[in-house]
Protein backbone atom coordinates (compact mmCIF):
# COMPACT_ATOMS: atom_id res chain seq x y z
CA UNK A 1 0.00 0.00 0.00
CA UNK A 2 1.17 3.49 -0.69
CA UNK A 3 1.23 6.29 1.33
CA UNK A 4 0.97 9.98 0.22
CA UNK A 5 4.22 11.29 1.17
CA UNK A 6 3.82 14.71 3.19
CA UNK A 7 4.47 18.28 2.52
CA UNK A 8 7.21 19.56 4.37
CA UNK A 9 5.85 22.34 6.14
CA UNK A 10 7.29 25.96 5.07
CA UNK A 11 6.14 28.81 6.08
CA UNK A 12 7.06 32.52 5.53
CA UNK A 13 6.69 35.92 6.62
CA UNK A 14 6.69 37.87 4.49
CA UNK A 15 6.40 41.83 5.06
CA UNK A 16 6.74 44.77 3.10
CA UNK A 17 9.15 47.39 4.75
CA UNK A 18 7.05 50.34 5.84
CA UNK A 19 8.90 52.02 8.85
CA UNK A 20 8.21 49.18 11.26
CA UNK A 21 7.50 46.09 12.39
CA UNK A 22 3.68 46.14 13.11
CA UNK A 23 2.34 44.15 16.31
CA UNK A 24 0.00 42.45 13.92
CA UNK A 25 2.62 41.49 11.47
CA UNK A 26 4.33 40.50 13.98
CA UNK A 27 1.67 37.87 15.10
CA UNK A 28 1.31 36.61 11.83
CA UNK A 29 5.28 36.14 12.07
CA UNK A 30 4.85 34.20 15.59
CA UNK A 31 1.81 31.86 14.21
CA UNK A 32 3.80 31.22 10.87
CA UNK A 33 7.07 30.46 13.20
CA UNK A 34 5.65 28.42 15.47
CA UNK A 35 3.40 26.24 12.62
CA UNK A 36 6.69 25.60 11.08
CA UNK A 37 9.33 24.86 14.60
CA UNK A 38 6.39 22.60 15.93
CA UNK A 39 6.11 20.76 12.48
CA UNK A 40 10.10 20.11 11.77
CA UNK A 41 9.60 22.60 9.24
CA UNK A 42 10.98 25.73 7.74
CA UNK A 43 10.39 29.33 8.28
CA UNK A 44 11.58 31.83 5.86
CA UNK A 45 11.69 35.78 6.48
CA UNK A 46 10.90 37.11 2.97
CA UNK A 47 11.32 41.36 2.67
CA UNK A 48 8.49 42.21 -0.26
CA UNK A 49 10.16 45.52 -0.48
CA UNK A 50 9.24 45.90 -4.38
CA UNK A 51 7.66 49.23 -3.63
CA UNK A 52 10.92 51.05 -3.86
CA UNK A 53 9.37 54.57 -2.49
CA UNK A 54 8.89 52.81 0.75
CA UNK A 55 11.51 50.73 1.05
CA UNK A 56 14.27 52.05 2.90
CA UNK A 57 17.26 50.18 4.43
CA UNK A 58 16.13 51.37 8.16
CA UNK A 59 12.99 50.30 7.41
CA UNK A 60 14.28 46.79 6.59
CA UNK A 61 16.15 46.61 9.72
CA UNK A 62 13.07 47.64 11.97
CA UNK A 63 12.07 44.07 11.04
CA UNK A 64 15.25 42.33 11.39
CA UNK A 65 15.20 44.13 14.41
CA UNK A 66 12.25 43.15 15.72
CA UNK A 67 12.57 39.66 14.86
CA UNK A 68 15.41 39.47 16.54
CA UNK A 69 13.71 41.30 19.79
CA UNK A 70 11.57 38.54 19.49
CA UNK A 71 13.61 35.76 18.99
CA UNK A 72 11.23 34.92 15.95
CA UNK A 73 14.78 32.99 14.37
CA UNK A 74 14.11 31.94 10.75
CA UNK A 75 16.02 29.38 8.75
CA UNK A 76 16.27 31.18 5.27
CA UNK A 77 16.50 34.98 4.44
CA UNK A 78 16.59 37.54 4.37
CA UNK A 79 15.47 36.83 1.15
CA UNK A 80 14.62 40.13 -0.89
CA UNK A 81 11.77 40.76 -3.84
CA UNK A 82 13.84 43.44 -5.38
CA UNK A 83 16.96 40.33 -6.05
CA UNK A 84 14.95 38.64 -7.78
CA UNK A 85 14.05 40.40 -10.82
CA UNK A 86 15.16 38.59 -13.17
CA UNK A 87 13.25 35.72 -12.00
CA UNK A 88 9.65 37.60 -12.19
CA UNK A 89 10.38 38.67 -15.53
CA UNK A 90 11.15 35.11 -16.80
CA UNK A 91 8.08 34.03 -15.40
CA UNK A 92 6.13 37.01 -17.23
CA UNK A 93 7.77 36.52 -20.47
CA UNK A 94 6.58 32.77 -20.11
CA UNK A 95 2.99 33.45 -19.19
CA UNK A 96 2.91 35.97 -22.19
CA UNK A 97 4.67 33.22 -24.11
CA UNK A 98 1.93 30.70 -23.70
CA UNK A 99 -0.80 33.44 -24.04
CA UNK A 100 -1.60 33.42 -20.28
CA UNK A 101 -0.73 36.94 -19.98
CA UNK A 102 -1.18 39.84 -22.78
CA UNK A 103 0.80 43.19 -23.08
CA UNK A 104 -2.15 46.07 -22.84
CA UNK A 105 -1.86 49.39 -24.19
CA UNK A 106 -4.77 51.22 -22.69
CA UNK A 107 -3.89 54.49 -21.60
CA UNK A 108 -4.23 55.65 -18.08
CA UNK A 109 -7.32 58.13 -19.54
CA UNK A 110 -8.85 55.01 -20.72
CA UNK A 111 -8.62 53.30 -17.72
CA UNK A 112 -10.09 56.30 -16.00
CA UNK A 113 -12.85 57.12 -18.18
CA UNK A 114 -13.64 53.73 -17.82
CA UNK A 115 -13.87 53.46 -13.97
CA UNK A 116 -16.21 56.70 -13.86
CA UNK A 117 -18.62 55.35 -16.82
CA UNK A 118 -18.45 51.89 -14.20
CA UNK A 119 -19.16 54.10 -10.80
CA UNK A 120 -21.54 56.05 -12.48
CA UNK A 121 -23.61 52.68 -13.29
CA UNK A 122 -22.78 51.98 -10.24
CA UNK A 123 -20.59 48.49 -11.22
CA UNK A 124 -17.41 47.55 -9.73
CA UNK A 125 -14.55 48.97 -11.12
CA UNK A 126 -12.36 46.81 -13.32
CA UNK A 127 -10.82 46.44 -16.56
CA UNK A 128 -12.49 45.02 -19.50
CA UNK A 129 -10.19 43.60 -21.03
CA UNK A 130 -10.21 44.94 -24.40
CA UNK A 131 -6.21 44.22 -25.22
CA UNK A 132 -6.97 40.57 -23.77
CA UNK A 133 -7.45 39.78 -27.76
CA UNK A 134 -5.21 41.85 -30.11
CA UNK A 135 -3.50 40.35 -32.37
CA UNK A 136 -0.35 39.89 -33.38
CA UNK A 137 -0.16 43.21 -35.89
CA UNK A 138 -1.77 45.02 -33.46
CA UNK A 139 1.22 44.74 -30.61
CA UNK A 140 3.31 47.25 -30.57
CA UNK A 141 6.20 46.58 -27.71
CA UNK A 142 8.01 49.49 -28.04
CA UNK A 143 5.07 51.50 -27.12
CA UNK A 144 4.11 51.66 -23.66
CA UNK A 145 2.29 48.72 -22.03
CA UNK A 146 1.86 46.88 -18.76
CA UNK A 147 1.46 43.20 -18.54
CA UNK A 148 -1.80 41.60 -17.68
CA UNK A 149 -2.66 38.20 -16.27
CA UNK A 150 -5.47 36.43 -18.51
CA UNK A 151 -7.77 35.88 -15.32
CA UNK A 152 -10.17 33.11 -16.32
CA UNK A 153 -13.41 34.53 -17.23
CA UNK A 154 -16.13 31.89 -16.24
CA UNK A 155 -16.23 29.51 -13.04
CA UNK A 156 -15.25 30.15 -9.52
CA UNK A 157 -12.33 30.34 -7.65
CA UNK A 158 -12.89 27.97 -4.28
CA UNK A 159 -10.36 27.49 -1.48
CA UNK A 160 -10.62 26.15 1.95
CA UNK A 161 -9.42 28.92 4.39
CA UNK A 162 -7.90 27.74 7.63
CA UNK A 163 -9.17 30.54 9.58
CA UNK A 164 -12.40 31.46 7.38
CA UNK A 165 -13.66 28.11 5.89
CA UNK A 166 -14.60 27.82 2.57
CA UNK A 167 -14.39 30.78 0.53
CA UNK A 168 -15.68 31.33 -2.95
CA UNK A 169 -15.40 33.95 -5.55
CA UNK A 170 -16.54 34.15 -8.87
CA UNK A 171 -14.04 34.81 -11.59
CA UNK A 172 -16.42 37.52 -13.22
CA UNK A 173 -15.59 39.41 -10.12
CA UNK A 174 -12.05 39.47 -10.79
CA UNK A 175 -10.35 41.63 -13.73
CA UNK A 176 -7.54 40.88 -15.49
CA UNK A 177 -4.75 42.10 -13.26
CA UNK A 178 -2.13 44.00 -13.20
CA UNK A 179 1.56 41.54 -13.42
CA UNK A 180 4.01 43.87 -14.64
CA UNK A 181 3.59 47.65 -14.50
CA UNK A 182 5.00 50.12 -17.42
CA UNK A 183 8.38 50.28 -16.10
CA UNK A 184 8.74 46.40 -16.25
CA UNK A 185 8.60 46.14 -12.21
CA UNK A 186 6.53 43.08 -11.19
CA UNK A 187 3.37 44.15 -8.53
CA UNK A 188 2.65 42.31 -5.52
CA UNK A 189 0.26 39.94 -6.47
CA UNK A 190 2.68 38.35 -9.30
CA UNK A 191 5.67 38.12 -6.79
CA UNK A 192 3.86 36.85 -3.93
CA UNK A 193 2.86 33.88 -5.72
CA UNK A 194 6.39 33.40 -7.58
CA UNK A 195 7.68 33.18 -4.33
CA UNK A 196 5.64 31.47 -2.69
CA UNK A 197 5.94 28.66 -5.63
CA UNK A 198 9.76 28.81 -5.66
CA UNK A 199 10.11 28.75 -2.13
CA UNK A 200 7.49 25.79 -1.73
CA UNK A 201 5.50 27.36 0.44
CA UNK A 202 3.37 24.93 2.66
CA UNK A 203 0.82 27.12 4.54
CA UNK A 204 1.13 31.20 4.20
CA UNK A 205 -0.66 33.03 7.19
CA UNK A 206 -1.42 36.67 6.80
CA UNK A 207 -3.81 39.47 7.44
CA UNK A 208 -7.20 38.94 6.55
CA UNK A 209 -7.09 42.45 4.82
CA UNK A 210 -5.19 39.86 1.85
CA UNK A 211 -8.74 37.77 1.45
CA UNK A 212 -9.44 39.51 -1.85
CA UNK A 213 -6.18 38.92 -3.17
CA UNK A 214 -5.95 35.26 -2.37
CA UNK A 215 -8.68 34.19 -5.46
CA UNK A 216 -6.72 36.41 -7.57
CA UNK A 217 -3.14 34.70 -6.33
CA UNK A 218 -5.04 31.10 -6.60
CA UNK A 219 -5.59 31.77 -10.04
CA UNK A 220 -1.91 32.91 -10.86
CA UNK A 221 -1.12 29.14 -9.13
CA UNK A 222 -3.21 27.35 -11.38
CA UNK A 223 -1.55 29.48 -14.70
CA UNK A 224 1.86 28.11 -13.75
CA UNK A 225 0.50 24.90 -12.87
CA UNK A 226 1.60 25.26 -9.31
CA UNK A 227 -0.05 24.04 -6.38
CA UNK A 228 -1.40 26.94 -4.00
CA UNK A 229 0.05 26.88 -0.39
CA UNK A 230 -2.99 26.57 2.42
CA UNK A 231 -4.01 30.00 3.48
CA UNK A 232 -4.63 30.96 7.34
CA UNK A 233 -6.18 34.62 7.02
CA UNK A 234 -5.89 36.01 10.19
CA UNK A 235 -8.62 38.31 11.93
CA UNK A 236 -7.37 42.14 12.25
CA UNK A 237 -6.11 43.31 15.61
CA UNK A 238 -8.76 46.22 16.86
CA UNK A 239 -8.11 48.81 19.33
CA UNK A 240 -9.77 49.43 22.04
CA UNK A 241 -12.45 51.26 19.95
CA UNK A 242 -13.21 48.72 17.71
CA UNK A 243 -11.65 50.09 14.64
CA UNK A 244 -8.64 48.51 12.93
CA UNK A 245 -5.20 49.04 15.16
CA UNK A 246 -3.30 51.97 14.24
CA UNK A 247 -0.76 54.39 15.88
CA UNK A 248 -4.12 56.24 17.05
CA UNK A 249 -3.99 53.64 19.75
CA UNK A 250 -1.01 53.70 21.07
CA UNK A 251 2.58 52.09 20.21
CA UNK A 252 2.18 49.37 17.28
CA UNK A 253 5.92 49.27 16.25
CA UNK A 254 7.76 46.03 18.20
CA UNK A 255 10.56 48.18 18.88
CA UNK A 256 8.47 50.38 20.89
CA UNK A 257 7.09 47.70 23.22
CA UNK A 258 10.87 47.43 24.17
CA UNK A 259 10.98 50.85 24.66
CA UNK A 260 8.19 51.05 27.07
CA UNK A 261 9.23 48.61 28.60
CA UNK A 262 8.23 44.97 27.82
CA UNK A 263 9.80 41.61 28.02
CA UNK A 264 9.61 39.91 24.84
CA UNK A 265 7.92 36.68 26.45
CA UNK A 266 5.62 38.82 27.54
CA UNK A 267 4.42 40.22 24.38
CA UNK A 268 4.37 36.74 22.42
CA UNK A 269 2.42 35.22 25.13
CA UNK A 270 0.69 38.64 24.52
CA UNK A 271 0.11 38.34 20.91
CA UNK A 272 -0.46 34.03 20.54
CA UNK A 273 -3.75 34.53 22.99
CA UNK A 274 -4.85 37.99 20.63
CA UNK A 275 -6.26 35.71 18.26
CA UNK A 276 -5.88 31.92 19.49
CA UNK A 277 -7.15 30.56 22.57
CA UNK A 278 -6.60 26.64 25.01
CA UNK A 279 -9.33 26.67 27.41
CA UNK A 280 -8.44 29.78 29.57
CA UNK A 281 -4.68 29.47 29.93
CA UNK A 282 -3.68 32.92 29.77
CA UNK A 283 0.38 32.18 30.56
CA UNK A 284 1.97 29.65 27.84
CA UNK A 285 5.87 29.36 28.04
CA UNK A 286 7.77 28.98 24.91
CA UNK A 287 7.71 25.17 25.06
CA UNK A 288 3.98 25.08 25.86
CA UNK A 289 3.03 27.37 22.62
CA UNK A 290 4.60 24.88 20.99
CA UNK A 291 3.25 22.04 21.82
CA UNK A 292 -0.36 23.61 21.94
CA UNK A 293 -0.63 25.85 19.36
CA UNK A 294 -2.54 25.15 16.03
CA UNK A 295 -3.19 27.06 13.02
CA UNK A 296 -6.49 25.11 13.15
CA UNK A 297 -7.68 26.82 16.27
CA UNK A 298 -7.09 29.97 15.57
CA UNK A 299 -10.22 32.66 16.18
CA UNK A 300 -12.22 34.02 13.23
CA UNK A 301 -13.39 36.73 15.61
CA UNK A 302 -11.11 39.59 15.38
CA UNK A 303 -9.55 40.33 18.93
CA UNK A 304 -9.21 43.84 20.52
CA UNK A 305 -5.73 45.11 21.94
CA UNK A 306 -5.58 45.45 25.14
CA UNK A 307 -2.50 46.98 27.22
CA UNK A 308 -3.73 46.66 30.87
CA UNK A 309 -3.65 42.91 30.49
CA UNK A 310 -0.28 43.07 28.28
CA UNK A 311 1.10 44.77 31.44
CA UNK A 312 -0.48 42.53 33.72
CA UNK A 313 1.17 39.39 31.76
CA UNK A 314 4.21 41.67 31.43
CA UNK A 315 4.39 41.98 35.28
CA UNK A 316 4.21 38.07 35.49
CA UNK A 317 6.83 37.58 33.50
CA UNK A 318 9.47 39.98 35.16
CA UNK A 319 8.48 38.36 38.17
CA UNK A 320 8.79 34.63 37.25
CA UNK A 321 11.95 35.41 35.00
CA UNK A 322 15.11 34.35 36.26
CA UNK A 323 17.28 37.24 37.26
CA UNK A 324 20.29 36.06 34.98
CA UNK A 325 17.93 36.42 32.05
CA UNK A 326 15.83 39.41 33.15
CA UNK A 327 19.18 41.50 33.50
CA UNK A 328 19.80 41.98 29.55
CA UNK A 329 16.62 43.33 29.61
CA UNK A 330 16.83 45.35 32.03
CA UNK A 331 19.85 47.04 31.40
CA UNK A 332 18.89 48.59 28.12
CA UNK A 333 16.38 50.11 29.81
CA UNK A 334 19.21 51.18 33.02
CA UNK A 335 21.46 52.31 30.49
CA UNK A 336 18.58 55.00 28.72
CA UNK A 337 18.11 56.03 32.42
CA UNK A 338 21.74 56.89 33.02
CA UNK A 339 21.84 53.77 35.73
CA UNK A 340 25.05 52.39 36.62
CA UNK A 341 24.42 48.71 38.58
CA UNK A 342 27.85 49.47 39.96
CA UNK A 343 27.39 52.27 42.01
CA UNK A 344 25.37 50.57 44.50
CA UNK A 345 23.92 47.01 45.92
CA UNK A 346 23.88 44.04 44.48
CA UNK A 347 20.99 44.25 42.32
CA UNK A 348 19.94 40.54 42.63
CA UNK A 349 19.15 41.71 46.18
CA UNK A 350 16.57 44.36 44.70
CA UNK A 351 15.21 42.55 41.92
CA UNK A 352 12.40 40.54 43.90
CA UNK A 353 11.41 43.22 45.99
CA UNK A 354 10.85 45.75 42.87
CA UNK A 355 9.92 43.27 40.70
CA UNK A 356 6.70 42.83 42.79
CA UNK A 357 5.83 46.62 41.87
CA UNK A 358 6.67 46.84 38.26
CA UNK A 359 4.49 45.95 35.57
CA UNK A 360 7.44 46.99 33.11
CA UNK A 361 11.44 47.28 32.58
CA UNK A 362 10.98 50.82 32.74
CA UNK A 363 8.96 50.91 35.76
CA UNK A 364 11.24 48.79 37.73
CA UNK A 365 14.70 50.59 36.74
CA UNK A 366 13.48 53.56 37.61
CA UNK A 367 12.39 52.57 41.03
CA UNK A 368 16.32 51.26 41.03
CA UNK A 369 17.19 54.71 40.50
CA UNK A 370 17.41 55.77 44.01
CA UNK A 371 20.09 52.84 44.48
CA UNK A 372 22.73 53.78 42.23
CA UNK A 373 22.34 57.29 41.43
CA UNK A 374 21.93 60.59 43.39
CA UNK A 375 19.39 62.48 43.28
CA UNK A 376 19.21 66.56 43.39
CA UNK A 377 15.60 66.99 44.88
CA UNK A 378 12.64 65.30 47.02
CA UNK A 379 10.11 64.15 45.81
CA UNK A 380 7.66 67.33 46.63
CA UNK A 381 4.35 65.93 47.75
CA UNK A 382 6.26 63.47 50.03
CA UNK A 383 8.62 66.19 50.68
CA UNK A 384 5.88 68.31 51.87
CA UNK A 385 4.39 65.93 54.10
CA UNK A 386 7.61 64.27 55.92
CA UNK A 387 10.29 67.00 55.37
CA UNK A 388 8.63 68.95 57.90
CA UNK A 389 10.27 70.90 61.42
CA UNK A 390 8.65 68.53 63.64
CA UNK A 391 10.57 65.71 62.08
CA UNK A 392 14.21 67.43 62.51
CA UNK A 393 15.39 65.75 65.79
CA UNK A 394 14.15 62.55 64.87
CA UNK A 395 16.10 62.74 61.50
CA UNK A 396 18.99 64.35 63.78
CA UNK A 397 18.99 61.48 66.43
CA UNK A 398 18.41 58.76 64.15
CA UNK A 399 21.45 59.93 62.16
CA UNK A 400 23.61 60.07 64.94
CA UNK A 401 23.31 56.64 65.74
CA UNK A 402 23.51 55.39 62.18
CA UNK A 403 26.21 57.22 61.92
CA UNK A 404 27.86 55.71 64.80
CA UNK A 405 27.33 51.51 63.68
CA UNK A 406 30.50 49.91 62.67
CA UNK A 407 28.61 47.15 60.61
CA UNK A 408 25.79 48.30 58.24
CA UNK A 409 23.37 45.58 58.40
CA UNK A 410 19.09 45.89 58.30
CA UNK A 411 18.58 44.63 61.98
CA UNK A 412 21.14 47.29 63.32
CA UNK A 413 19.80 49.51 61.14
CA UNK A 414 16.34 49.08 62.47
CA UNK A 415 17.55 49.01 66.03
CA UNK A 416 18.35 52.79 65.71
CA UNK A 417 15.18 53.50 64.23
CA UNK A 418 13.47 51.52 67.39
CA UNK A 419 15.57 53.24 69.72
CA UNK A 420 14.90 57.17 68.31
CA UNK A 421 11.44 56.13 68.26
CA UNK A 422 11.67 54.78 72.07
CA UNK A 423 13.71 58.24 73.42
CA UNK A 424 11.14 60.45 71.96
CA UNK A 425 8.34 58.43 72.95
CA UNK A 426 6.68 58.90 69.09
CA UNK A 427 5.49 56.51 66.76
CA UNK A 428 7.74 54.26 64.61
CA UNK A 429 6.46 55.90 61.35
CA UNK A 430 7.36 59.29 62.62
CA UNK A 431 10.87 58.60 62.58
CA UNK A 432 10.82 55.93 59.53
CA UNK A 433 8.89 58.33 56.79
CA UNK A 434 10.87 60.91 57.53
CA UNK A 435 13.99 58.57 57.31
CA UNK A 436 12.67 57.21 53.75
CA UNK A 437 11.76 60.42 52.38
CA UNK A 438 15.65 61.79 53.25
CA UNK A 439 17.29 58.42 51.99
CA UNK A 440 15.35 57.66 49.08
CA UNK A 441 13.81 61.19 47.97
CA UNK A 442 10.23 59.81 47.90
CA UNK A 443 7.74 58.04 49.86
CA UNK A 444 7.73 54.73 48.96
CA UNK A 445 10.10 52.25 48.91
CA UNK A 446 10.55 48.51 51.14
CA UNK A 447 11.22 48.18 54.77
CA UNK A 448 13.46 51.02 55.99
CA UNK A 449 15.85 48.37 57.23
CA UNK A 450 16.50 47.24 53.81
CA UNK A 451 16.29 50.41 51.97
CA UNK A 452 18.94 52.24 54.03
CA UNK A 453 21.16 48.69 53.91
CA UNK A 454 21.35 49.17 50.06
CA UNK A 455 21.68 52.50 49.62
CA UNK A 456 24.52 52.77 52.22
CA UNK A 457 25.93 54.40 55.04
CA UNK A 458 27.79 57.07 53.19
CA UNK A 459 25.02 57.83 50.89
CA UNK A 460 22.21 57.84 54.10
CA UNK A 461 24.72 60.06 56.11
CA UNK A 462 24.74 62.72 53.26
CA UNK A 463 21.02 62.14 52.17
CA UNK A 464 19.98 62.91 55.53
CA UNK A 465 22.26 65.75 55.75
CA UNK A 466 20.43 67.15 52.47
CA UNK A 467 17.27 66.16 54.10
CA UNK A 468 18.11 68.68 57.53
CA UNK A 469 19.22 71.58 55.09
CA UNK A 470 15.48 71.29 53.34
CA UNK A 471 14.10 71.26 56.33
CA UNK A 472 15.91 74.29 57.71
CA UNK A 473 15.00 76.21 54.48
CA UNK A 474 11.77 75.03 55.01
CA UNK A 475 11.92 76.45 58.81
CA UNK A 476 13.59 80.23 57.56
CA UNK A 477 10.82 80.71 54.79
CA UNK A 478 8.18 80.11 57.44
N1 LIG B 1 3.86 41.92 2.01
C1 LIG B 1 2.51 41.76 2.47
C2 LIG B 1 2.23 42.71 3.60
O1 LIG B 1 3.16 43.17 4.25
C3 LIG B 1 2.23 40.39 3.00
C4 LIG B 1 1.98 39.44 1.93
C5 LIG B 1 1.67 38.05 2.36
O2 LIG B 1 1.87 37.67 3.50
O3 LIG B 1 1.25 37.32 1.48
O4 LIG B 1 1.09 43.00 3.84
Amino acid sequence: MSVMPEIPVITRFAPSPTGYLHIGGARTALYSWLHARANDGQFILRIEDTDLERSTPEAVQAILDGMNWLGLTWDEGPIFQTHRFDRYKEVIAKLVGQGKAYPCFCSKQRIDDLRETQMQNKEKPRYDGLCRELSASDIDLSKPHVIRFKNPKDGVVTFKDVVKGEVTIANKELDDLIIARTDGSPTYNFTVVIDDMDMKISQVVRGDDHLNNTPRQINIFNALGATAPEFAHVPMILGDDGKKLSKRHGAVGIMQFRDDGYLPQAVLNYLIRLGWSHGDQEIFSMKEMLELFDINNINKAPSAFNTDKLKWLNQQYIKATPISELLPHLQWHLDQQDIDLNNGPDVADLIPEFSERSQTLDELAKALTTYYKDFEEFDAKAAKKHLRPVAKEALQRVKSKLNALDAWQAEAIQGCVNDTAEELEIGMGKVGMPLRVAVTGGGMSPAIDLTLSWIGKERCMTRIDMALEFIANRESQA
